[in-house]
């Protein structure tokens, strides 16, 4: 599983990173970023962390964080 967050659709509400702090931290302006691979979707969820990732998953309100079951494209940051 890879995930990104769509920064333009985040609301800076700190949820997935306390539900998954393995996995999501924030910039400077409270914007969450997947950590594993910089946002960008690329590295493969490992399997200890898919929990956490599924429980941040459901709990965002605006749907800012994606999922897919193959890699994004690496020329589409957001
Ligand atoms: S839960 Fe969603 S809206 Fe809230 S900080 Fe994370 S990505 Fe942004």
């Amino acid at each position: 599983m890879y995930t990104k967050v769509l920064s333009e659709q985040c609301i800076a509400c700190g949820l997935c990173q306390l539900k998954a702090p393995d996995i999501f931290e924030y910039d400077e302006d409270g914007i969450a970023y997947v950590k594993l691979d910089n946002n960008l979707g690329t590295k493969d969820i490992p399997l200890p962390l898919l929990a956490q990732f599924k429980d941040a998953y459901t709990a965002c309100p605006t749907g800012a964080i994606v999922r897919s079951e193959v890699p994004f494209p690496k020329d589409n940051k957001k």
